[in-house]
């Protein structure tokens, strides 16, 4: 008698905030557990095990969980098992997206062994999955419990509480809460971006502002101030532009019109000093005041400046791949270096990581890199000016209305997902008088379901006046085409172009890397759309992030063949 056997991971998290003196949720005591437990059912065969040490659960992105969805992808798994559900995610709207939609549309078998759920036996129901996520999420958020004040109350109605109003805006007269953009410094805002996309470093974009005598944000001040009778701004040679002013312009979130406040704070638990709070924590508003920046531009910035960051600052510069190139055996970041060799140079990237450590990646020419970097750019762009082409000629009608079915699906699930907020929000009292709940948790799931309701109605908003624009014709979400399309004259590779269409390359071997382009869910939906197959890429929320994760790699089984090498292309 044959009998279906699961290929299972194990995935195993420890958070930073674990105490590691409580055994029980050690790795190798997850790690045992999960083992007596695939020794006792027969069905289930152990085929990897991925950790994540070290991280949040509320963030997906976690490295260790990525590899689990590549491999799930990858058909390589289809079970999971975790110790608890906390292990798996912490943050209830995406754990239960995870739960609902993505691992049952892979045909994956997910099994939290202490929480008593295994979805082949139906015992990992909504409700109990949906309860025990939330009293996580609420266990979450109770690691950082904060005082009230009016401050806070007014940051998170949107209101600008700053001493000083942000570069590039002023204060509305008659009310210092409100920001409006400031013309000329707001010029001076959006060349800095430009140059930095175009790949200018920090130092130069200060050296070109003080050649051309552009004033500094002190000096601006200066002169602000004595026009307003006020002579106490000295104007001294330091005030200068510095890399330094540039950077903190360029990561400045304010500028995409989104109010980001409480960004630190200087009472913690821990540590007296100022403390810079984790980015969830921060108090934002979206659409406080007119953008100078655009939100993806914004991104964009943030990935260079990442980029930038990480490549090595011993050989003085930024280099073609760095920061993008990984490694695919050990997956750490390589580094380039210089060999010379009968008086030529030759420039290479390898992996730090040595063989004594389990990895044996061969070291790579970068000339050799960029060819087939260029090819493979070349052939995506090509891929989607032709996707361009079809769409705009024989299939537009039929991509349009796939597209609003997809929003018109999106807008449903919000609005389920909203239903099922009000029914858990409708249970809360009953069960803080019934003593399932205390009143602290009674406080925090109020807030929390209040405003995750909030979110999910502003989504919405947002979503219909897309879904009006799509029926019109115009959507925004085919523009990304457009951003690839500028590349269709491409002949030489350069370091702008490789940030501004590569979100990474994996070198897999010396015959074999894998590319993975930006804008791969806007790609996969345009061209579900097309083929009319259901998108399996989630959309993301309502500021149009882009997520270039887990799902859809399937989607270009049967596609167009021309279509089909997208995203990942495997070059010989
Ligand atoms: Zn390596």
């Amino acid at each position: 008698m044959s009998k279906i056997t699961y290929r299972a991971a194990a995935y195993i998290r420890l958070s930073f905030t674990d105490d590691k003196s409580n055994e029980s949720d050690s790795v190798q005591n997850q790690r045992n557990m999960l083992a007596n437990f695939i020794e006792a059912n027969a069905d289930i065969e152990l085929v990897s095990e991925f950790v994540d040490d070290g991280v949040s659960g509320i963030a997906f992105d976690r490295p260790a969980f990525k590899e689990m969805m590549a491999a799930v992808q990858d058909g390589e798994i289809d079970c999971i098992i975790v110790k608890d559900l906390s292990r798996f995610g912490r943050e209830y709207i995406e754990t239960g997206r995870y739960l609902r939609r993505i691992l049952p549309s892979y045909g994956v078998r997910f099994i939290a062994i202490n929480d008593n759920i295994d979805t082949l036996e139906d015992r990992g129901d909504d409700l109990v999955v949906g309860v025990k996520a939330i009293m996580n999420d609420a266990y979450c958020r109770d690691i950082s419990v904060k005082t009230r004040s009016s401050l806070k109350a007014k940051r998170e109605n949107g209101e600008y509480v700053g001493a000083v109003p942000i570069y590039g805006y002023m204060r509305v007269e008659g009310n210092k809460n409100q920001l409006v953009i400031d013309e000329y410094p707001a010029s001076v805002v959006r060349d800095i971006y430009r140059m930095k996309r175009d790949g200018m470093s920090a130092s130069k974009i200060a050296d070109t502002l003080n050649s051309l005598g552009v004033l500094s944000p002190l000096r601006y001040k200066a002169a602000q101030a004595r026009r307003n009778g006020d002579n106490t701004y000295k104007n001294t040679s330091d005030n200068t532009w510095t890399p330094k002013t540039v950077l903190r312009i360029l990561a400045e979130e304010n500028y995409t019109g989104t109010l980001v406040q409480a960004r630190q704070s200087t009472f913690n638990y821990k540590i007296k000093d100022i403390v810079h709070k984790p980015r969830t924590e921060w108090v934002r508003t979206e659409n406080a005041h007119e953008a100078i920046i655009q939100p993806a531009e914004f991104d964009l910035v943030q990935r260079i400046m990442r980029l930038d960051t990480r490549s090595s600052p011993a050989y003085g510069g930024v280099h073609l791949f760095s920061g993008v190139l990984i490694c695919g055996c050990c997956g750490s970041r390589m580094v380039r270096k210089t060999n010379r060799y009968k008086g030529t140079e030759y420039l290479y990237y390898y992996c730090r990581t040595t063989k004594k450590d389990g990895c044996n990646l061969p070291m790579m020419r970068e000339d050799e890199l960029a060819n087939c970097v260029l090819t493979s750019i070349k052939s995506h762009v090509a891929n989607i000016a032709s996707l361009d082409e079809v769409i705009s000629k024989s299939s537009s009608q039929r991509v349009i209305n796939a597209l609003v079915n997809q929003i018109r699906t999106q807008i449903a699930d919000n609005d389920e997902q909203r239903d099922t907020l009000n029914g858990y929000k409708a249970t809360l009292y009953g069960n803080l008088v019934k003593g399932i709940i205390t009143k602290d948790e009674h406080a925090a799931l109020k807030t929390k379901f209040e405003n995750d309701i909030q979110t999910l109605i502003s989504a919405n908003e947002t979503l219909n006046a897309e879904l009006a624009e799509t029926l019109e014709g115009k959507s925004e979400r085919l523009k990304w085409i457009e951003h690839f399309k500028h590349f269709e004259t491409l002949t030489e590779l350069d370091r702008r172009t490789v940030l501004n269409l590569v979100e990474s390359i994996t070198i897999k071997g010396k015959n074999s890397i894998k590319i993975s382009f930006r804008y791969r869910s806007e790609f996969e939906n345009a061209l579900a759309a097309l083929l009319g197959v259901p998108a399996r890429a989630q959309r993301s929320g309502a500021r149009g992030e882009r997520r270039n994760d887990e799902v859809s790699e399937d989607l270009r089984q049967g596609a167009n063949p021309s279509l089909s090498e997208v995203h990942s292309d495997e070059v010989a």
